[in-house]
């Protein structure tokens, strides 16, 4: 009662996804096919327990607010200078914090649409306005379009690539045309949380493009999704410039990286081969439940993420909803224009096969 903001009272809530829990209670299921939060189908790297086990009897301490040895690793990997690194409680928490960081009341973020949905939610923390510009039919990037609202210098460009909820991968040329039309004025946030996913002929090319570019941007990766660390709460950002970074440590909470978190991302690292073979595994489910909705004219968008986006053709929310009732999560979208398409992220085989037959069935249903 006139306490908290009233701009955020009237906020819609973020849609995380269902406690398994308590939907396993509900529905007296003991098999519940959770394909609505991207997570990896494989789990984690087996190294990743016995590192959180190595930390316990630290775990009185503070966690290294350094993060030294995870620092270095990617320091060395990606090519830039320790201190242009930031870790944070997941990707999450750094959107959260750049927004913070430099949006005023006012601002605004540009990005495209269909997008993750915490981009405008964070925009509204700080009341600030979000413009969105709609993807091509095509799923190709609207970049001609975003180059014309570019020119109104928003303080935030955003380009999530690959794109959740799209799957679609922005070309390179795509790509460097939006860097040459963003002002020094414009921070560009290119969100690479699943970057791991995409094919060898891509990956990685992005990042090596923006570090070509003067600046200013961050990009933003997690451990949530290829390296399977969801639970866990790590993600970093790479700056353009140190001091982008340092400013992200004034304003996140101090430890908000805990000691287990980062034992486990560190092992979690070290293990490429496991990424690898998260990856080779997504990419072979991911087209065979591709070529299945296509079986079934629901079109999927094309997609370098472990996930894909298709038009039900019908509310999705219901669909959602009917496939929920039956032990299986996805994600209707909720942006208007886009409320018949829904998100399905790859799980295992098994898992696979029970949403493509309950979809089925659901749409049969309803014809
Ligand atoms: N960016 C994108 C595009 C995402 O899809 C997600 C997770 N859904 C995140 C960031 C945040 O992930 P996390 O906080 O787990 O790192």
């Amino acid at each position: 009662n006139g306490l908290v903001r009233p701009e955020l009272l009237a906020l819609a809530d973020y849609n995380a996804g269902v406690s398994l829990e308590k939907m396993r209670a509900e529905l007296g299921l003991d098999r519940v096919v959770k394909l609505d939060s991207n997570e990896n189908p494989l789990s984690c790297s087996p190294a990743v327990g016995p590192a959180m086990q190595a930390v316990q009897d630290r775990i009185f301490r503070y966690p290294d607010r350094e993060e030294l040895r995870l620092r270095a690793a990617l320091s060395r990997d990606l090519g830039v200078g320790p201190d242009r690194l930031a870790f944070t409680a997941g990707s999450e928490d750094l959107v959260s914090i750049l927004f913070r960081m430099v949006l005023r009341p006012g601002d605004t973020v540009l990005t495209a649409v269909p997008a993750f949905g915490l981009y405008e939610i964070c925009a509204q923390h700080a009341s600030a306005h979000t413009q969105k510009v709609p993807f091509n039919a095509d799923w190709s990037f609207p970049v001609d379009a975003l180059i014309a609202a570019l020119a109104d210098r928003p303080r935030v460009l955003v380009i999530c690539s690959p794109c959740n909820p799209v799957g679609a991968a922005i070309t390179l040329d795509d790509l460097d045309r939006l860097l040459r039309a963003a002002s020094a004025d414009t921070l560009v946030v290119l969100d690479e949380a699943y970057v791991e996913f995409m094919d060898d002929a891509t990956r990685g090319q992005h990042f090596e493009r923006l570090k070509a570019h003067d600046g200013p941007w961050m990009a933003l990766r997690t451990f949530s999704k290829a390296y399977g660390l969801a639970g866990l709460r790590i993600g970093y950002g790479i700056a353009h410039h140190p001091a982008l970074a340092a400013a992200v440590y004034k304003v996140r909470s101090p430890f908000n990286v805990s000691a287990t978190a980062l034992a486990g991302a560190e092992a979690a690292y070290g293990d490429q081969d496991h990424v690898a073979a998260t990856r080779d595994f997504v990419a072979g489910e991911r087209d065979r439940v591709a070529a299945a909705l296509r079986a079934m004219g629901l079109d999927p968008a094309p997609s370098q993420g472990n996930f894909l986006f298709f038009d039900c053709r019908r509310p999705a929310r219901a669909v959602a909803d009917h496939l929920r009732a039956q032990g299986v999560l996805i994600k209707p979208w909720h942006e208007a224009d886009y409320r018949t398409c829904a998100r399905v992220t790859i799980g295992r085989a098994e898992d696979n096969d029970t949403f493509l037959a309950t979809l089925k069935r659901v749409l049969a249903e309803d014809a």
